[in-house]
């Protein structure tokens, strides 16, 4: 029985290894995977997924309207779904999703933040974890050495953004994996 697995953290605690992992295992046992990757994410080239130690491999890009339940029903031989940013998965795709392991018994695994800057779920974060079979955390952790849970994003100076779009492109903002402590108290 397949099941669909969703696989959370905060910024930088290597899900893209994780997922790389995952598909190289299958990929030694002779097994198909199809990889997917939210266009927007183009720092490494549109339709690549590229982790921060040097593992990268082409993936199918999605945006809002892409259908995943139609383009997994005609591919060949898949045994295994693994989808990048996940957070930004509408409702509706993460509902496809779980098509995709009911009605075609293939496993997919999803990768993504549980939460944005604000501390808020992502749209495709909420809805898994409202239906995933299973649920895991990757864990970092904080500079004080808790676990890192939120995303904490910080202008030029190092001041926190506290509004804004949820998704930033190409702006000189960066995010800091932090404890809930530290996302209340950061100046
Ligand atoms: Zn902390």
């Amino acid at each position: 029985m397949a099941s669909l697995y969703f696989y959370y953290s905060a910024m930088n605690a290597g899900k893209t290894t994780s997922l790389l992992q995952t598909d190289h295992n299958y990929f030694e046992r002779g097994m198909n995977t199809i990889l997917f990757t939210c266009a927007m994410d183009d720092r490494y080239g549109q339709g690549t997924i590229a982790s921060r130690i040097g593992l990268k491999k082409q993936a199918v890009t999605f945006d809002k309207n892409f259908d995943f339940f139609c383009y997994v029903k005609d591919a060949k031989k898949v045994a295994c779904i693994l989808i990048d940013e996940a957070q930004f998965l509408t409702a509706e795709q993460v509902n496809q999703l779980g098509d995709i392991v009911d009605l075609l018994d293939i496993p997919v695994l999803a990768y993504g933040l549980r939460t944005d800057f604000m501390g808020n779920l992502f749209e495709g974060s909420a809805r898994l974890l409202a239906i995933a079979d299973i649920l895991t955390e990757l864990k970092t952790v904080c500079f004080c050495g808790k676990k890192a849970t939120m995303n904490l994003r910080v202008d030029k100076d190092g001041k926190k953004v506290t509004s804004g779009a949820q998704i930033e492109i190409g702006g000189n903002d960066r995010y800091i994996s932090v404890c809930r402590k530290h996302f209340k108290n950061h100046p």
